[in-house]
C-alpha cells in the first residue's frame, strides 16, 4: 500500500519503519531534517512537504505532539489528497478535536480513524502497540491491515473520538493506581515494614494492580520496572500530566466528577515543576517519599 506518515518523532519514526518492513511504501514527513534521514536510512521516501506526502497515499498515518498540530494539519492534507484515502490519527489528542477532524474529513468524504496507541517507545520499536480506535465499521476494516503491521491489539472502541476517550479512561486509572501504590510504599517504608514482604502480600490481595505486580515504583520486586533503573526511559511524567489533562478537560465538558483525576493531574504538574518530567511516571514514589512532612499538593 502506498502510505504517508506525518510525523517522524519518538514513536512516528519507529512506526513507519514497520510499516516498510511489512512492505507498505513509505513516504514520510516531518519538520526536523534529521528524522527524515533516518526515515529515508529504513528505507522510506523522504517527502518535501505535507502535500508531498499524501498526494497519491490510500492511506495517511499522522502521529503528531498535540491537538493542536492535528486541527492544523488535516485541511493541508483534505486539500491535498488524490481521491479518498483513510486518515489515521495516531497521536493522543483531545476528544473535541478528534471529533472536529473526523467531521471535517467526513464533509468532503474521506474516513478518518481516531487510533491513539498504549505501549509507548518500545511497542513502537517491537510492533507490539496497542491501538484504541474510534470510527466507522467500514473505516476500521480498511485501516486494520495498517495498524496490524504496528501493534499487536487493535480494538475498535466506538465511533469517531472513542479510541482518544479509550485511551484518557485507561491512562487516568493508570496515573490515580500509580499514585496511590507509591503511597503505600512511603508509608511502608515509614512503618518499617519490608517491601518485598508488602509486595508479596499486596500482589496477592486486594491491592492488586498493573501498576505494582508490572510496573512496580520501587526497585527490587519487579526486576524490569523503571525504578529500577533509576526511572528513566518508560512513559515520561510529562506525558502522563499530557493524558491526565486531556482527561479532565473531557471531565468538565461532558460534566463527569472526577475528583481523583483532577488530583492526581496536581501531583504530575508538581512533579514536572519539580523537573521530573522526563522522568518515568513511577517517579511518584521517589517524589512522595520526598514529600515527607511536607503538605502533599
Ligand atoms: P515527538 O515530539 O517525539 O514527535 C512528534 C513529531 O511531530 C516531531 O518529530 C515533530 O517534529 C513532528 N511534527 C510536529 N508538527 C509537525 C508538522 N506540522 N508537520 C510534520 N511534522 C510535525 O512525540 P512522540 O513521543 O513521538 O509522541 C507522538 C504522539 O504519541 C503524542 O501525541 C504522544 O502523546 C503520543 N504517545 C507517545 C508515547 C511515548 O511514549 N512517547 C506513548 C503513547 C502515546
Amino acid at each position: 500500500m502506498r502510505i504517508a506518515f506525518i510525523g517522524l518523532g519518538r514513536m512516528g519514526l519507529p512506526m513507519a519503519a514497520n510499516l516498510l518492513r511489512a512492505g507498505h511504501e513509505v513516504a514520510g514527513f516531518d519538520l526536523v531534517a534529521a528524522s527524515l534521514e533516518r526515515h529515508a536510512a529504513n528505507g522510506g521516501r523522504a517527502a518535501a512537504s505535507v502535500a508531498d506526502a499524501v498526494a497519491g497515499a490510500e492511506v495517511v498515518v499522522t502521529m503528531l505532539p498535540a491537538g493542536k498540530h492535528v486541527a492544523a494539519l488535516v485541511p493541508d492534507i483534505l486539500a491535498a489528497v488524490h481521491g479518498a484515502p483513510l486518515l489515521i490519527d495516531s497521536s493522543t489528542i483531545d476528544v473535541e478535536t478528534a471529533r472536529h477532524v473526523a467531521a471535517q474529513a467526513a464533509g468532503r468524504g474521506v474516513a478518518m480513524l481516531d487510533a491513539p496507541v498504549s505501549g509507548g517507545v518500545g511497542g513502537a520499536t517491537a510492533g507490539t502497540l496497542t491501538f484504541m480506535v474510534g470510527g466507522t465499521e467500514a473505516g476500521f476494516a480498511r485501516g486494520l491491515p495498517v495498524l496490524q503491521a504496528m501493534g499487536k491489539t487493535i480494538v475498535l472502541a466506538g465511533g469517531p473520538g472513542a479510541g482518544q476517550s479509550a485511551k484518557i479512561c485507561n491512562n487516568m486509572i493508570l496515573g490515580i493506581s500509580m499514585i496511590a501504590v507509591s503511597e503505600a510504599f512511603v508509608l511502608a517504608d515509614r512503618l518499617g515494614l519490608d517491601r518485598q514482604k508488602l509486595f508479596d502480600i499486596a500482589s496477592k490481595s486486594s491491592g492488586q494492580c498493573w501498576s505494582l505486580t508490572s510496573y512496580c515504583p520501587v526497585p527490587g520486586p519487579v526486576p524490569t520496572s523503571p525504578a529500577n533503573r533509576g526511572y528513566l526511559a518508560g512513559f515520561a511524567a510529562a506525558l502522563m500530566l499530557k493524558d491526565l489533562s486531556l482527561a479532565q478537560q473531557a471531565a468538565e465538558a461532558g460534566g463527569a466528577a472526577t475528583p481523583l483525576g483532577a488530583h492526581a493531574a496536581r501531583i504530575y504538574q508538581a512533579l514536572v515543576e519539580a523537573g521530573e518530567g522526563d522522568r518515568d511516571f513511577s517517579v511518584t514514589y521517589e517524589y512522595l517519599s520526598d514529600l515527607y512532612r511536607a503538605e502533599a499538593p
